[in-house]
């Protein structure tokens, strides 16, 4: 291994100061990493500590990477997301700049192409209130170093984001999971985890596995899998959205196009996405007819070329949302166990950056 970092092995729910020689707390060495989780964020952050010498096994409850990572459009757009300066969007713009390295690198270490386009994205105003609102958002925006510019939009008024840019979260994973694979890492798929304990063990229906670390990433399933284990953390909650889809031409539609809260995106592929809708109804996959309907009619009012096309794909997933929108990157008290999760609308654009910060914590 490059890297080393020492973390506490306690025995779980003994109240004991860390430091204290009589305490039972041992000190041991990292070597083998758990990460539960296959999304982005575990995947991405597996393949990373599998690169730094760490040896790895992933576990997912179903296949890699086919949750909100499957169901997202795949938008890396600060223009769209962060409205004022904060924490999140200085992450945003920090893991914007990473992404081409990143596809890069990726790329080079899995041999898959990844479907990434800095294309920049127009957002249209359909009214002179809107068009003062995007005048005023976007003064705003160029504090947090969101640059954009006054454009037309189909004789709307709108405004153009140069830095704005779109990846395919499937390619990702795709690519994570050779990438994975190349490096080592041990992925076993449909193995639930069922329990975690504070040493960093973690149990399936098929027995224990010991691990002198385990990383928790498993989106919006995360706090039900850390009930056992000590210190504060966010109760992250699912935010249902659908998305649909046309085969359409390829290079029909260049930028990402948005009004509100729809959005087009387009792949390479010619494949055009629209989306999206914000629901709360727990972990219920049902296709909501009523929610489809409405994406299709926004969509139609953006791009008139659609009017009467049915999609041909339509699907939900599940953002993991946490209280203030900002990913929780932590150890669980002084557990052998860290968990990042809680990237709710965000989670692709943040992946560079947070797996980046995974590794440097645990194998710092
Ligand atoms: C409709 C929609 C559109 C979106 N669009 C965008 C976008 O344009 N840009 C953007 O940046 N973000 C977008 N997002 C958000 C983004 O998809 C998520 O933030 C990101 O995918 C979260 O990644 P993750 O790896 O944390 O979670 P996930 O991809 O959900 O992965 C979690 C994994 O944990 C596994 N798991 C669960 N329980 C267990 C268990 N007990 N044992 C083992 N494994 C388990 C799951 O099977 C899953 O594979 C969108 C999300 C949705 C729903």
């Amino acid at each position: 291994m490059n890297g080393y970092r020492f973390c506490f092995r306690e025995e779980a729910g003994v109240q004991k100061p860390a430091y204290s020689p009589a305490s039972a707390v041992i000190l041991k060495l990292v070597e083998r990493i758990n990460v539960v989780g296959a999304g982005l964020i575990g995947l991405g952050s597996a393949w990373r500590l599998a690169q730094k010498g760490a040896e790895v096994t992933v576990f997912d409850a179903r296949d890699a990477g086919c949750e909100a990572s499957w169901t997202a459009a795949g938008m890396l757009a600060p223009g769209g997301e962060f409205f004022e300066p904060s924490e999140l969007a200085t992450l945003g713009m920090r893991s914007l700049a990473m992404y081409p390295d990143f596809v890069r690198e990726l790329e080079e270490d899995s041999g898959v192409t990844i479907d990434y386009s800095r294309s920049g994205a127009i957002e249209v105003a359909y009214s002179d209130a809107e068009a003062a609102a995007l005048e005023t958002r976007a003064a705003a925006q160029k504090l947090c170093g969101i640059p954009s510019e006054a454009c037309k939009h189909d004789s709307r008024p709108a405004r153009f984001f140069p830095e704005d840019a779109h990846v395919d979260p499937r390619d990702l994973t795709r690519a994570l999971r050779v990438a994975c694979q190349r490096r080592g890492v041990n992925l076993l798929e449909n193995e639930p985890i069922t329990k975690i304990s504070a040493d960093g063990r973690v149990w399936t229906a098929n027995g224990v596995n010991a691990g002198s670390v385990t990383l928790v990433a498993a989106g919006a399933w995360s706090s039900a899998l850390l009930t056992d284990l000590p210190g504060p953390r966010p109760e992250v909650i699912p935010v249902r959205g659908h998305l649909i889809s046309w085969p359409l031409r390829a290079g029909l539609l260049g930028p990402i196009l948005r009004h509100g809260s729809t959005y087009m995106v387009q792949r390479r592929s010619g494949v055009l996405l629209a989306g999206t809708t914000r629901e709360y109804v727990g972990f219920d996959r049902t296709l909501d007819e009523t929610a489809l309907a409405e994406i299709q009619a926004r969509a139609e009012e953006l791009l008139p070329l659609l009017a009467g096309q049915a999609p041909t794909e339509r699907w939900n997933g599940f953002r993991p949302f946490v209280e203030g929108e900002l990913p929780w990157i932590s150890q669980l008290g002084r557990s052998c166990v860290w968990a990042a999760y809680g990237h709710y609308r965000n989670g692709i654009l943040l992946a560079p950056e947070t797996i980046q910060r995974v590794a440097g914590y645990l194998l710092a």
